[in-house]
Parts: structure tokens; C-alpha cells; sequence
């Protein structure tokens, strides 16, 4: 079956979805990209994942991207108990930095560093600011905290405290170690979480060292400051709604999420929307209006992704998630009015080989109605630009590199197959067609647009475009 859909998903995995035939039932629903979230779990829950993801990949249809989130300088309480607690409004509860198990009373703060910027008075907000705690009396190793709003507390939940400013590192320890388990493993993206400045994505990259792509997790009000220098510096960007809303009023997160979804793809920069997309799935087994129309949004917007946290990672219904996610994002592609705006927000080509050919190809491919876009790229970076381009017809991505391939999944519209590179013409067109019908995007008679670099293998050469009629093997000429 020809994959219809160009905006991609990105499903959490985590207690609700950690067997294989889970992550299988996740990819048929599909989900194109897998979030590794690097705050729960051992390495080995982590590296069990990454290897049950390509066990389902060997057997799929197109290479999987699987993306480590990593946990950044993010407060978070220890655990309890029984796993979490009830706070009652108007209760006493404590935060300290004792390691053992929470309960009604009180729980680990494993941060020293934030009970020396509390004083009476400072509000914290915990797990994305669904309860509020208020400072009574503090000291260096505790805080005394009236519960001003209530609820269900869970084992290492997030704690936010708006207006105080954190002496924290872009990388903790923690993320360092992670982060070089993690690439060891393989992963197609990083996402650094609580970017505030861009030195502090500069910092991740020189250790990663093009080993996978990076992300920067847009959810400090410091972030968005500088955001043309943090975009310059990531491979893509995220729209971290969970903690922006925390951090700020709930009200500025929609104008921001279309601001950064612009300025991204503008870039030719993928950008992911996250976060409480469809909550009340972790419940229950339909969204609300209210969550159809946010995914609804966000692919109107234009992002190249959306993403599932809790629904997919800890709710009751991760497949069906993924299957609503699925159907709303198709369902808004085949809108008119999406199509009238993709056309509308086209990026103007920079004076560069790639964009002009990116650029030539789609309006060629629309112009002889062409069945496909075929792109032949080593790194990636000719088949973003062509996908930045927004073209109508699919683009079929042709990569010998298997790394290219998946870090890939993430991005709009990119259909990705590993193949040899050519090494002629007709191969090059061969090589096209055979791809293109053994993924049935392609039919025989069709005419595609084919863009590659010559010489042929060489990599960040974009010169060619040619157009060709699809024909089985020892039919081309
Ligand atoms: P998190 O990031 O799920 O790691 O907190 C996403 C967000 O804050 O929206
Ligand atoms: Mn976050």
C-alpha cells in the first residue's frame, strides 16, 4: 500500500508500548520516528527499545528514525512509595534532598542547587504545572511547601519554578553519559531538552560530531531570545508545549508554536510540535474536539511532525492514538485549504546548486504532472530541501547510506529507500523506477522527475535533473 501521508509521527515508547509486537502495532498505525525519553528508565530498558525498534525495521517497509530525548537540566522530584501520592489543597508537603521513598509527607528533591534560589513565598510547579506548591520556609537541603493546588503526584515528576533563574548546565552529567550511550546504540536524533542559549547547542554538537541529527527543544522563554542563532546551530527543533506552558502563560504557547513552526520551515529546518496533543487518550479511547483540532493545527501549520508522549509512551490506547493522529493529519492533507497555504508559505530558493534544482523539480514535476519527485542524496541535506520546496507530488528519497535513511523518517513527505548510488544514467533511472514500484509509488508509464549529483557517488553535488517514463528493468533506455 502506497503511504499516503506526509506529515510524520513520533510515538514515545515507554511502560504502555515496550514489547516488539507493541512497537510493530505502533509503526502499522504509524508511527514513523520512536522517542526514546532519556528521563525514565536504565540503559538497559533503553537499549532493549533501540533493538526491538530495528527488529521491527528489518521487517518493515521504510527505515525507521528513532530520536533520544534527552533529559536536560529539568527538575524532577524522586519516587515514591507506592508510586504516587494524593495531595490535598492546604496540606503541608516537603521537598528534601533525602534519596529514600516519598509518601504523603514528603519527597526527594534530588537538585541541591534549587533550595538555594527559594525563598517564602516562590511557587513551584509541578508535573507541567497541573499542581502548585508555595515555599513556607526553606534551608539548604529542604523546602516546607503549602499545597495551593492538588492532585495526583507520580514518581519523578517534573518540578518548574517560573521566576527563578537556575544556575543549572546545558548538559548535566547524566546527559553526558546518555548521550554517549546513546550514540553508541545508534540513534538518528538527539533532542536536548531546556535549551536556554545557543552555546549551550554548540556544546552538544561538538561531542556528537554529525553522528545524529539534533534537535533543540524550544521550551525556555530564554530560548526563544535567540532563536535564529539556536536554529542555525540544530538540525531541527522541537515546539516543547509541555514546559513552554509552564514556563510562560498558556495563552502566548499557540502564536509561538506558529511562529517557530514558520521560521523552521522557512529554514528548511524540521520542526516537531509536541506535547498533550490528544491527553485525554491516555484515558480514554476517542480524543476530544478540542485535541483533533490541535493535531489539526499543527499540520495546517505546516510542521513536518507531531508527536505522542504519554498517550503512546503510559496510556491505555497507544495504537488507536497513533491511528487518530494518523487519520487527522491525512485527512487535513487532502483540505484544500492545506494545500492553498503550503503553496502560498513556498520558500523562496537561496542562490545555491541544491535549492535551485529542488525548486525546478517540484515545478517541472507539476508541470508534466510527473507521478514522483526521485532524490538521490548522501547526507540528506538535497532531500530536505526538496521537501522544504512543499511539492504536491511524493518524493520517493534514494540513499545508500541506511543513517541518512532513517534520520530522514522525521521530515515531511520523505519516502526513503537504501539503494547502491548509480553509476550511469540509465542506472540512475533504473535504479528510480525500481525503487519507485517496489514501494507502489510508483506505476509503469508514469513520467517522474529524478534530480542527482554528478559525478555519480559524489557526495553534496546536486546538479542533474532529468525527467524519465517509468519501465520495468530491461524496459529503460
Ligand atoms: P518533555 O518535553 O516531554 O521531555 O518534558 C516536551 C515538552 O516539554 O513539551
Ligand atoms: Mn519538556
Amino acid at each position: 500500500m502506497r503511504r499516503q501521508r506526509n506529515t510524520r509521527i513520533i510515538a514515545t515508547l515507554g511502560p504502555s508500548s515496550n514489547s516488539i509486537a507493541m512497537i510493530r502495532a505502533l509503526h502499522e498505525a504509524g508511527a514513523d520516528v520512536f522517542r526514546l525519553n532519556m528521563s525514565h528508565g536504565s540503559h538497559d530498558d533503553v537499549a532493549h527499545l533501540y533493538h526491538a525498534i530495528r527488529e521491527v525495521e528489518s521487517s518493515a517497509r521504510w527505515p525507521i528514525g528513532i530520536m533520544a530525548d534527552l533529559q536536560g537540566p529539568k527538575l524532577r522530584i524522586g519516587t515514591f512509595a507506592k508510586g504516587s501520592v494524593m495531595l490535598a489543597d492546604g496540606a503541608v508537603f516537603r521537598l528534601d534532598l533525602d534519596s529514600k521513598a516519598g509518601d504523603e509527607i514528603r519527597v526527594n528533591l534530588p537538585h541541591p542547587e534549587i533550595f538555594s534560589v527559594l525563598e517564602p513565598g516562590t511557587s513551584l510547579l509541578l508535573d507541567d504545572g497541573k499542581l502548585r506548591l508555595k515555599v513556607v520556609r526553606c534551608g539548604v537541603d529542604f523546602a516546607e511547601t503549602e499545597v495551593m493546588v492538588g492532585g495526583k503526584l507520580s514518581n519523578r515528576k517534573g518540578v518548574n519554578v517560573p521566576h527563578a533563574v537556575l544556575p543549572v548546565a546545558a548538559l548535566t552529567e547524566k546527559d553526558r553519559r546518555d548521550l554517549t550511550f546513546v550514540l553508541d546504540l545508534g540513534v538518528d536524533w538527539v533532542a536536548l531538552s531546556f535549551v536556554q542559549r545557543p552555546e549551550d547547542v554548540r556544546e552538544a554538537r561538538d561531542i556528537i560530531n554529525g553522528r545524529a541529527g539534533i534537535i533543540a527543544k524550544i521550551e525556555k522563554p530564554a530560548a526563544l531570545a535567540c532563536l535564529d542563532e539556536i536554529l542555525d546551530l540544530s538540525d531541527g527543533v522541537m515546539v516543547a508545549r509541555g514546559d513552554l506552558g509552564v514556563e510562560l502563560p498558556l495563552e502566548e504557547v499557540p502564536g509561538i508554536q506558529k511562529r517557530i513552526v514558520r521560521k523552521a520551515r522557512t529554514l528548511g529546518k524540521p520542526v516537531v510540535v509536541a506535547t498533550q496533543m490528544l491527553e485525554s487518550m491516555i484515558e480514554a479511547p476517542v480524543p476530544t474536539r478540542a485535541e483533533v483540532s490541535d493535531v489539526a493545527n499543527a499540520v495546517f501549520d505546516g510542521a513536518d511532525a507531531v508527536m505522542l508522549s504519554g498517550e503512546s509512551a503510559a496510556g491505555a490506547h497507544p495504537v488507536e492514538a497513533v491511528s487518530v493522529m494518523s487519520r487527522v493529519a491525512s485527512r487535513v492533507e487532502a483540505d484544500p485549504m492545506y494545500l492553498a497555504a503550503s503553496q502560498r508559505d513556498l520558500a523562496i530558493p537561496e542562490p545555491t546548486t541544491a535549492d535551485a534544482i529542488s525548486a525546478a523539480a517540484r515545478q517541472v514535476a507539476e508541470t508534466i504532472n510527473a507521478a514522483a519527485i526521485v532524490t538521490y542524496t548522501t547526507s540528506g541535506s538535497t532531500a530536505i530541501r526538496v521537501a522544504r520546496e512543499r511539492p504536491k507530488k511524493p518524493l520517493l528519497v534514494l540513499t545508500p547510506n541506511i543513517l541518512t535513511a532513517r534520520r530522514l523518517a522525521l521530515v515531511w513527505g520523505l519516502h526513503c529507500v537504501q539503494t547502491e548510488d548509480a553509476t550511469s544514467f540509465q542506472d540512475m533511472v533504473e535504479k528510480a523506477c525500481e525503487a519507485g514500484l517496489k514501494t507502489d509509488i510508483l506505476e509503469i508509464g508514469e513520467r517522474i522527475v529524478i534530480t542527482a549529483g554528478m559525478p555519480f557517488g559524489t557526495p553534496g553535488k546536486t546538479n542533474v535533473l532529468r525527467i524519465a517514463r517509468v519501465a520495468s528493468k530491461h524496459q529503460v533506455q
